[in-house]
């Protein structure tokens, strides 16, 4: 087995079976790798206080956080640990409040054309940083499992298609896209099913932010790298799920892995093992005792 001088990983369904799991398993696996030096760096989609209730930094010493390290919130931020185990930003995005209005008009005139013109309800989550949550399948709580399960791809294809969407997801990237061309903004588009995410930035902007400041200057070469979630499936032509989107120009010499469990298309480039969050826990062990 390879062994990696960095590891990145997704969180909710990679690391943890669910924001409100037990982090104990997760944590015992981290740690042997961060006293040996190992950078391990979270990418997820959610913010601080979802990831082991805010209190992630706890449950390391001050030597292991030196090695620890997160890419959240679609790009927004980047964090490292200070001194006193509290979570400081390394690379900041900088996404001014005027743009950030810009994208919630953006996200409001995408519901609106979905309304009128296709009679397509949505409802629209404004309070995230730097990006909106727009609701497809507003009867359809996920719960306390806020990642993708087997039968959303087809529910929401569906639901499109009956309203004339008939290419699905696809259609509606490019209805997102034209809104963004129109009012001038470089939208950065994914859809998980559920929700179509709508902002400036994505996962790749948090790996190459933490590439280009913590790993890659630590002489450690981008194929010396892996990346672990449990979303690259494939959702619609042009769009692979949200993990996926850890492969930039800049980590693609590195080694992508999908425990993912739900059946479809991947990426060629992805290595899909399954096996959820055993797997990936399992990885980590195996690492530490290369
Ligand atoms: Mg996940």
């Amino acid at each position: 087995m390879k062994r990696y001088q960095a590891i990145f990983f997704d969180w909710d369904g990679t690391a943890v079976l669910n924001r409100t799991a037990p982090v104990d398993k997760a944590v015992a696996a981290m740690a042997p790798l961060l006293d040996r030096g190992v950078c391990l760096l979270i990418i997820s989609g959610t913010t601080y206080g979802n990831i082991a209730g805010g209190r992630l930094g706890g449950y390391f010493t001050a030597a292991q956080r030196k090695y620890l390290f997160l890419g959240l919130g679609r790009g927004s931020y980047n964090y490292g640990y200070n001194t006193q185990g509290q979570p400081v930003q390394v690379a900041d995005p900088g996404i001014d409040e005027t743009t950030v209005l810009r994208i919630h008009d953006a996200s409001y005139q995408i519901h609106r054309k979905l309304w009128k013109e296709y009679g397509y309800h949505t409802d629209i989550v404004f309070d995230r940083p730097n990006y909106c949550k727009i609701d497809l399948m507003n009867q359809n709580t996920r719960g306390q499992s806020l990642f993708l399960s087997g039968d959303e791809v087809t529910q929401v294809q569906a639901e499109l298609a009956a309203h004339g969407l008939n290419r699905g997801i696809a259609d509606l990237l490019d209805l997102a896209q034209a809104v963004g061309n129109e009012l001038d903004l470089p939208l950065k588009v994914t859809c998980d099913a559920k929700y179509l995410e709508v902002g400036l930035l994505n996962k790749s902007d948090n790996v190459d932010a933490l590439l280009n400041t913590v790993v890659l200057p630590r002489g450690i070469r981008p194929e010396a790298c892996a990346y672990w979630g449990d979303e690259y499936l494939k959702l619609a032509d042009g769009l692979n799920g949200s993990d996926s989107f850890m492969r930039t120009s800049l980590s693609a010499p590195g080694d992508f892995f999908d425990v993912g469990t739900v059946a479809g298309e991947r990426p060629l480039w992805v290595n899909h093992l399954g096996g959820g969050v055993d797997c990936f826990l399992d990885f980590l062990r195996k690492q530490a005792r290369l």
